[in-house]
């Protein structure tokens, strides 16, 4: 029996970032899935990729065109609000990040962070914003476009150096607060400006992960100021933190936003217990080991353990290896289809 997808891929997106039915669970991913091969196939290499709206554009859309997922998601490094805040960049070339140079942070203290006035006009915003500004007239109709605005945890290490941060977050934690309120209005303008380009949703990278701070940090640091951005972004906003976040998902299955993002390192069945509907899991096929290293059947394990557990959106873990082979990534969307198959007709 050949079953019959009635929704866009962005209705059914939209409907599982709510929590409401959709004909198939999707396949979304709120960060990078261009690899190597599709940076060939399309002719819009990194780091210009992530320099030119254009080639930005080109290469994003391959996540729909070529691999068949229900999303577009531009913004595919984690570095260009800071580009546009002044850091020192190493922009490398297409089979690796460009990285945030840390040995000379450029803001020592409260007093120096400023929004520099041309921030959402600097190539690098830019680039995301008129990226999706191409994309929405191109797919806006049939695919969720998804837009990404780093958290000010994220930007404080940028901004900072990440051991000058966790320093001033145990030496004073108010001043840390204070620190986090004022980079976050970064995270507003930025994620506004991508709405206004036509967003549908956005994901909040904000890395308090579990191998630098504890749960606890969650709550005490991060809980109130995802909340407001919760309430002031009005577009579905997906919070992601790699690495091991169980002992955090009950904090963060309060912060309002509509998803979570979360890795491998995470039992699906738990997490989906821990956040008991609280919150919409996103993720969390592993990339290090199986998309990068493993083959298809491996890959397919790894997706019908997601869907067994009740995830309600598939996706890699993380932004995936560049060099991680198209078959495995194309696999993912197979197995969803063939899940969804093998379950409606049982
Ligand atoms: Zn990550």
């Amino acid at each position: 029996m050949v079953i019959s997808e009635k929704m866009t891929s962005k209705q059914r997106v939209m409907n599982a970032l709510k929590g409401l039915p959709v004909d198939r669970t999707p396949v979304s991913n709120p960060t990078n899935v261009a690899t190597v091969e599709l940076m060939d196939l399309v002719d819009a290499p990194f780091p210009d990729a992530c320099r030119n709206p254009e080639l930005n554009a080109r290469l994003a859309a391959t996540g729909y065109t070529e691999l068949g997922f229900d999303s577009i998601a531009p913004y595919f490094t984690i570095i260009q609000e800071s580009s546009a805040l002044g850091c020192e960049m190493q922009w490398e070339q297409k089979d690796n990040w460009p990285t945030v140079r840390m040995n000379n942070p450029i803001w020592k203290s409260i007093e120096d962070i400023k929004i520099p006035e041309n921030f959402l006009h600097h190539q690098d915003n830019l680039t995301i914003i008129d990226s999706i500004k191409i994309l929405k007239q191109e797919f806006g109709e049939e695919v969720a476009i998804i837009g990404k605005t780093m958290g000010p945890w994220t930007l404080a290490y940028h901004v900072f150096g990440v051991e000058k941060f966790l320093l001033m977050s145990i030496d004073d934690p108010e001043l840390t607060i204070q620190c986090l309120n004022k980079l976050k209005e970064i995270s507003i303008l930025f994620g506004q400006a991508q709405i206004d380009a036509g967003a549908d949703v956005l994901t909040y990278p904000d890395h308090a992960t579990g191998d630098l701070v504890s749960g606890e940090y969650y709550n005490r640091f991060l809980l109130e100021i995802h909340q407001e951005a919760a309430e002031d972004l009005k577009v579905p906003l997906i919070l992601h933190i790699c690495g091991y976040t169980l002992d955090r998902m009950d904090y963060i299955a309060q912060n309002n936003m509509a998803a979570f993002h979360f890795d491998s390192k995470n039992d699906p069945a738990k997490a989906k217990e821990i956040v008991d509907g609280r919150i919409q899991l996103i993720g969390n096929v592993n990339n290090p080991v199986t998309l990068y290293s493993k083959g298809t059947q491996e890959v397919r394990e790894e997706v019908y353990r997601c869907l067994d557990a009740g995830v309600p959106l598939i996706a890699p873990e993380c932004a995936i290896p560049l060099a991680t082979k198209l078959e495995n990534l194309l696999e993912i969307p197979k197995a969803v289809k063939e899940w969804t198959k093998e379950n409606k007709s049982s």
